[in-house]
């Protein structure tokens, strides 16, 4: 995430501030400028301004609207089903989604990668389904880019039920986001061109998934799974491997994003007494954009990432990043970082609708 300034008064903004706290002007993001801008006309804002604590505004010629033929932002118009109105608590959950979900539509416009909302007669473009599991069957997912989440995984006590139970290091709404995005770029990054390339390290992704789903939960990641897998979910199927390792590239270039935003450095210690190499980092003058060399990053990402997980610790909190990276899995994430770039040098030219 990037820093923001009051347009006004200078103070530092945050991403879902609707005011400056020092002067009391109004904010609503702008996601064509992708920063935050002083709101003089009410009616510029997004119809879940309300129901969702949306603080985007609406682009010139809104696409979609809510129920009632209101029109809304472009993130929230990528939301196909959310609770009714009158489901209150199904409502509370829905907005901590959409906040999680307005996240990850920032980090992939400032990575260059537009989500265009889906159209049902040709099937092109991405929905999301936000539905409560209370009233119906919901599993959290993706299928011909239709993204359904649980919202009972807004709920943070439920959320780390789930996690103990499958002993995972790590589960938020933005990491399913972030997960499920990755199977729909699969569909649309990873053309012809890029197939054999990405088979070749994720494996054959039209493998049998029901066989592959029924292996896992019966008997678990094989032993080992680490040396090439970054969670032991990504052994489940190729499918579920490449969706991981894009999750976890966006996990990285948005703590790069946010540490270069505030001009994180590290600069030691020497991991080794008397060395004269020191863990190092400095997200502000990484080049990430300019290379498909995925070393830069890993080199900024590590030290950083140490640094961050004894910060954690000093609080008492789990690690930031409780994974480690082999080197597949860093080859993995270089090829991710492939196709983003040639995303972005190809989708860079359109301009959004
Ligand atoms: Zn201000
Ligand atoms: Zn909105
Ligand atoms: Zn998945």
């Amino acid at each position: 995430m990037d820093t923001f300034s009051c347009p006004n008064c200078g103070q530092l903004v945050f991403f879902a501030n609707t005011a400056c706290l020092r002067c009391a002007t109004t904010l609503g993001f702008d996601a064509d400028r992708l920063t935050l801008v002083a709101v003089d006309d009410p009616t510029r804002r997004c119809a879940n301004h309300v129901i969702a604590a949306c603080n985007w505004l609406l682009d010139d010629r809104p696409t979609h609207t809510d129920g009632h033929g209101a029109p809304l932002c472009r993130s929230c118009a990528l939301t196909r089903t959310r609770p009714a109105d009158g489901d209150a608590d199904a409502l509370e959950l829905f907005a901590i989604a959409e906040q999680a979900k307005r996240r990850l539509v920032f980090q992939l416009l400032s990575l260059g990668i537009f989500l265009q909302p889906r159209d049902a007669s040709t099937g092109v473009g991405v929905a999301f389904d936000l539905l409560a599991s209370t009233t119906q069957s919901v599993i959290t997912g993706h299928a011909a880019g239709v993204i359904t989440l649980d919202l009972a995984e807004s709920d943070a006590v439920h959320r780390e039920k789930v996690r103990t139970k499958l002993s995972e290091p790590y589960r938020t709404v933005l990491g399913h986001f972030r997960h499920e995005i990755g199977h729909y770029l699969f569909t649309v990054l990873v053309d012809d061109a890029m197939l054999g390339e990405a088979q070749a390290r994720f494996g054959d992704e039209t493998a049998d998934y029901q066989a592959a789903l029924d292996r896992h939960y019966r008997d678990g990641a094989p032993a080992g799974w680490a040396d090439e897998h970054v969670s032991e979910y990504a052994t489940m199927h190729p499918a579920e491997d490449f969706a991981e390792t894009v999750a976890h590239y966006l996990h990285i270039r948005g703590v790069l994003q946010s540490a270069a935003a505030f001009r994180l450095r590290v600069d030691g210690p020497e991991p080794v007494a008397g060395d004269t190499d020191v863990l190092a980092a400095d997200p502000v003058g990484v080049a990430l954009d300019d290379t498909d060399d995925i070393e830069p990053l890993i080199a900024t990402w590590l030290p950083l990432s140490y640094a961050l997980n004894a910060v954690n610790r000093s609080m008492g909190e789990a690690d930031l990043y409780p994974f480690v990276l082999p080197p597949p899995v860093i080859d993995k994430l270089g090829f991710v970082h492939r196709i983003v770039r040639r995303a972005t040098a190809r989708l860079g030219a359109v301009p959004a609708p």
